[in-house]
């Protein structure tokens, strides 16, 4: 049985996924976004380690909840696909044991061959796709993004089904051009059943306090529902209308 580090977990989580959800966070991320509410999450050797059937432990009180609700349980972090095989294992016995309905909620940043085992078991994948200009990418997350670009063309090849998100930061992904090349590239995506535009919001400024970091967005207000509208139009224009954006 795999083990995994874990940051921490939530029995009741209403926003990652359909219906109510156990949410995992796991320890581990390999971009640093300008924006992260969980700076925290990103040393792979720090949280706590735990077997596969803990965690299935901490589920199980739960599952007539997250069943009857038409949830199920998000795997997040972090960045979940970099324990991919702890993942793996941990879907397919909350499949087997209670038939749960699973989510991956991952930046994207992962080898797609390296995900495949874990694809196989993941019901829905929450795909944050941050901004498409290269540079400007890097900028804000410390990575390049054709690796994430790619893995959102693997899945949408693989047939798996796709809720894509974008954080929208004022002044780092609200510009015209890159939210209409956003929309574009979704667009020619297959599987995409929703997209969401998630406002920026400062609750994890003080994690960086605790952890002595300075925040790297201080004095970006959080955008406001004039401005979220305006990014879902932007994306429509993108699209086309080949989909139908839902609003949170
Ligand atoms: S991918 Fe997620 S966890 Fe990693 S740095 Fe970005 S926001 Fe934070």
């Amino acid at each position: 049985m795999h083990t995994g580090r874990i940051h921490s977990l939530e029995t009741f989580g209403t926003v990652d996924g359909p219906g109510i959800r156990f949410v995992l966070f796991l320890q581990g991320c390999a971009l640093q976004c300008r924006y992260c509410h969980n700076p925290d999450s990103w040393n792979t050797k720090a949280g706590m380690e735990r077997t596969v059937e803990q965690i299935l432990q901490e589920i199980e009180p739960y599952v007539e909840y997250y069943r009857r609700s038409g949830g199920g349980i998000t795997v997040t972090g972090g960045e979940p696909t970099l324990q991919a095989p702890f993942v793996a294992e941990l879907f397919r016995e909350c499949k087997a044991r209670w038939g749960l309905h699973t989510a991956l909620d991952s930046s994207g940043f992962c080898e797609a061959s390296h995900a495949n085992e874990l694809l196989d078991v993941t019901d829905l994948v929450l795909l944050d796709l941050k901004r498409m200009d290269r540079e400007g990418h890097r900028e804000l997350t410390s990575q390049p993004n054709e690796r994430i670009l790619k893995f959102a063309q693997h899945l949408s090849a693989r047939g798996n089904r796709m809720w894509v998100r974008r954080v929208l930061v004022p002044g780092w992904t609200d510009s015209a051009d890159d939210l209409i090349a956003f929309g574009r590239f979704v667009g020619e995506l297959d599987g995409v059943e929703k997209i969401e535009v998630l406002p920026y919001h400062r609750m994890g400024v003080y994690k960086w306090q605790e952890l002595g970091l300075a925040y790297p967005l201080e004095g970006v207000m959080e955008p406001g529902p004039d401005e979220v509208k305006r990014a879902y139009r932007l994306i429509d224009q993108g699209l086309g209308t080949s989909h139908e954006t839902v609003q949170q």
